[in-house]
This record gives C-alpha cells, sequence and structure tokens, in this order.
C-alpha cells in the first residue's frame, strides 16, 4: 500500500529519509570500495535509540576525510614489507633495487590522472606549504619584470596567504588579496601571477578551474592552483584548463595518511623556465656527481628538494591503490548527491533557522563539504563528536563536514543530520 507519491503510509518523514538512504547506498556503484578502508565496524559510539536504523551498528560516522583521509587496508601490509625488507634487509640497496630514488616522480604520474595531467609534470615530496613556496615563486620568476604584483585568494588557507606575503617579499612583488570570485577580474597589466583556491577550505565553494585560468592568461598573468580540497573530491583537468602551475595534499582526500607529502605540477611547457627558490641536490641534473654549481634537472624532478619522505611516500603509494579503476565522474555525481541528501536531512530534522549552510546550492560551485553556520559551533562540535559524529569546527561558527565519497555512505549523512538534530534541540 502506497501514496501516490510513492511513500509508504504511515510512514513519518524520517522513516522516508531511512528509505531513501537505504535505495541510494544500494544503488551506489562506489560502495565496494568502502570496505577497504579502515572504518568502524559496529562502533559503541553512540547509544543508538531503540529500533533505530540509521543508526544500527554503524560506529563512528567520519565526515572528516577533507581533514585527515581515512586509512586504506593495504597500506600497513606495504609498509610492513617497506620497513621489514626494503630497509631493514636491503637498506641502501633499496635506494636503486625497491625503486626509492624515483618514488617522487613515479607517484607523482599516480596522481596524475586524478588532476587531469598527462605524465611527466608532478613531483611528490614537501609539505603543500612548501610547494606553494616554490610554485609562486617560480611563476614570478618566469612572468616579465614590469609585472609587480601578486594575486591571492583573500580567505586563502592561512598557510597559503603567509607563504605568498613572504614570496611577494622576497621577489620584490606586492601582494594583493582579492576575494576568490573577483581574482580573473582583478588581474591586469601589473599582475605576474595569482594564487587560487580550487575550492574553499572553509565554506566548501568551487571555484571554476579553466574560466579563472583562462581570464588570468588573457591578462598575461600565470595561474597558480591550490587543489587541496579538490583533488580526489571531483575531476580537476590541470592539462585541458591550461593551468601553469599547481599544488595539492595527499592525506585530505587522496587519504596517504598524517603528514603525507604533497604534489607539485609544473606544466611541461613550462619546466624549462621552472627555476626553483629552492634548488636541492635532488632537483640537479646529476645528483651523484656532487658538482658544486646548480645544474637544474630537465622535467619534474626539477621541482624536488632534498632526500624524499620514503616512509610515507610508500604509504602514499599504497593508499593510491584504491583510485585504480575509479571513474571520476561516479565520484562527483556521488559527492553532489550526497552533500544534497545531507542538505535535505538537515532541511527535514533540524529545527528552522538553527543552522544555514555557507556551501553554495548550485552544484557547479559546490565541493565535497558542507558547512553549516550555527551558534556555539564549537560545543555543537563538540556535542556531536561525543555522539560518534566526526566534522570538525572551523573559528568562529562553522561546522564542517567532508563527504568523501569513496567510503561515506547517504546512512552516514542521515545519521549526522540526525544526530545534528538532536544536539541542538538540546541545546535549545
Ligand atoms: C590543507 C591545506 C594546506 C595544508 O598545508 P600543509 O603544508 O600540508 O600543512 C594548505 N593549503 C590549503 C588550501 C589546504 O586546504
Amino acid at each position: 500500500m502506497s501514496e501516490p507519491h510513492g511513500r509508504p503510509a504511515g510512514l513519518s518523514p524520517y522513516d522516508g529519509l531511512v528509505a531513501r538512504a537505504s535505495a541510494l547506498d544500494t544503488g551506489d556503484p562506489l560502495a565496494p570500495l568502502r570496505d577497504r578502508f579502515m572504518l568502524d565496524p559496529a562502533g559503541p559510539a553512540v547509544p543508538a535509540g531503540p529500533a533505530d536504523p540509521a543508526q544500527d551498528g554503524n560506529g563512528t560516522v567520519y565526515l572528516d576525510g577533507n581533514s585527515l583521509g581515512a586509512l586504506s587496508t593495504g597500506v600497513l601490509p606495504r609498509l610492513t614489507d617497506v620497513v621489514n625488507r626494503e630497509w631493514g634487509e636491503l637498506r641502501i640497496r633499496s635506494w636503486e633495487e625497491s625503486g626509492w630514488w624515483t618514488a617522487p616522480e613515479r607517484i607523482g604520474d599516480r596522481i596524475a590522472p586524478l588532476v587531469g595531467a598527462a605524465p611527466g609534470q608532478l613531483v611528490v615530496g614537501d609539505s603543500t606549504s612548501v610547494n606553494v613556496f616554490k610554485a609562486l615563486v617560480a611563476a614570478v620568476r618566469m612572468a616579465p619584470a614590469e609585472r609587480t604584483e601578486i594575486l591571492v585568494d583573500a580567505d586563502t588557507f592561512p598557510t597559503d596567504g603567509y607563504i605568498a606575503a613572504s614570496a611577494a617579499r622576497l621577489t620584490g612583488h606586492t601582494l594583493r588579496p582579492v576575494p576568490a570570485a573577483g581574482i580573473a577580474a582583478a588581474a591586469g597589466p601589473q599582475t605576474a601571477a595569482a594564487l587560487v583556491n580550487h575550492v574553499d577550505y572553509r565554506t566548501g565553494r568551487l571555484h571554476d578551474l579553466a574560466a579563472v585560468t583562462a581570464a588570468l592568461h588573457a591578462a598575461g598573468a600565470l595561474a597558480v592552483w591550490d587543489l587541496c580540497h579538490s583533488a580526489g573530491a571531483l575531476p580537476v583537468a590541470l592539462d585541458a584548463a591550461g593551468a601553469d602551475l599547481a599544488v595539492g595534499c595527499t592525506y585530505k582526500y587522496l587519504n596517504g595518511g598524517p603528514g603525507a607529502p604533497a604534489y607539485l605540477y609544473v606544466r611541461r611547457d613550462l619546466q624549462p623556465r621552472f627555476d626553483s627558490p629552492l634548488p636541492g641536490w635532488n632537483s640537479h641534473a646529476d645528483p651523484f656527481g656532487m658538482a658544486g654549481d646548480f645544474q637544474p634537472a630537465q622535467g619534474a624532478p626539477r621541482g624536488r628538494v632534498g632526500t624524499p619522505e620514503i616512509l610515507s611516500l610508500l604509504a602514499l603509494d599504497a593508499a593510491l591503490d584504491v583510485w585504480d579503476g575509479v571513474d571520476l565522474a561516479e565520484v562527483r555525481a556521488k559527492s553532489l548527491a550526497l552533500t544534497d541528501f545531507f542538505l535535505e536531512c538537515v532541511a527535514a530534522l533540524v529545527p528552522a533557522g538553527r543552522v544555514a549552510s555557507v556551501t553554495p546550492q548550485a552544484h557547479a560551485e559546490r565541493g565535497s563539504q558542507v558547512s553549516l553556520r550555527c551558534a556555539d559551533a564549537g560545543k555543537v562540535m563538540g556535542e556531536l563528536t561525543a555522539r560518534g559524529v566526526v566534522g570538525d569546527y572551523r573559528r568562529p561558527d562553522l561546522l564542517r563536514f567532508g563527504f568523501t565519497p569513496l567510503y561515506t555512505r547517504y546512512a552516514d549523512a542521515l545519521r549526522a543530520a540526525r544526530v545534528l538534530a538532536d544536539v541542538i534541540e538540546g541545546t535549545a
């Protein structure tokens, strides 16, 4: 017996959402990938309400993969082998025999398809912060000397802003912070380069990489992209957009592990002009020549600095296995469906007026997170975490929930909204 619109008679709106979540999870082509992550099998974190299907055996709902991606099950066996055999038994031979020396480029080539780059343009190593520095100074050095200004997203992640300021000081340029949406229009004949975030870490707003790059190029400026909150969450098309340089971290949506090294992309035709502000022996054309003068390597290795972080690089290498064969269009479709469903559940369950989404409704402007403005957000997130829903709090008033399409379920989105509603009602 069904009502005309399809909801079985006698079910509450909440029951309807439970049924929807279940159907969406059943039809999710990415669902099998969840088994490749270590997530709570049946956690005790929330005292489940009686007969509440959304709380049945779910354990902690992890919505913080945009800060630290979950551990994939292949990492520990790989690291065990790296430590025991490659390091323990082969020792220094592993630089050659286990491929340690070329790991930064080899793993860069594994990330390349996730950011729309042909091979030979990415190198992995150092933190995002360090790579922002390399990319921005190198971009400024490529630009004509009469271009004296660097543009930066005014609401950028702090490290990008600090480093851009230092890069400007070091190169004798002026740093001009501009709201990200206005960066393309702000570029002019004085602009050398702009440092732009693909997705805003706070609001989850997605910027149009192709259009902004084209506008910067039309103004004669170079485009340096920070992909920290987009790579692994949605398709990125660096080559197609003609982006100049890009950086991104690997411990968020790429699940590389805490402190996993970042990547640097330098478009192939710009590589000969890439003049690193941190030339190290690893970026030398002949590292073992131990020459006194610096001759830069060709290609992506020019972006290297010193000895690579082998243990964390190879943890990342193993973590990237889950991406083999994954269709990024499916990742994007699920990310949008998950965030849509979460917003719908929040609207249905949380008392009106208590939270407001600062994440754009329009799909074309949405990354893979939902940020809700909320009074007492810090306290609310503390309560959520205590009840097994882990997101994060960004001062002063934002609750941030990351939706990682490889392992987040629709039931997780519903449960998060349900617990949020309970917490907010409790703080009324
Ligand atoms: C996460 C993030 C970083 C992190 O930089 P680290 O050097 O890895 O600490 C930098 N920029 C943005 C935009 C980020 O989201």
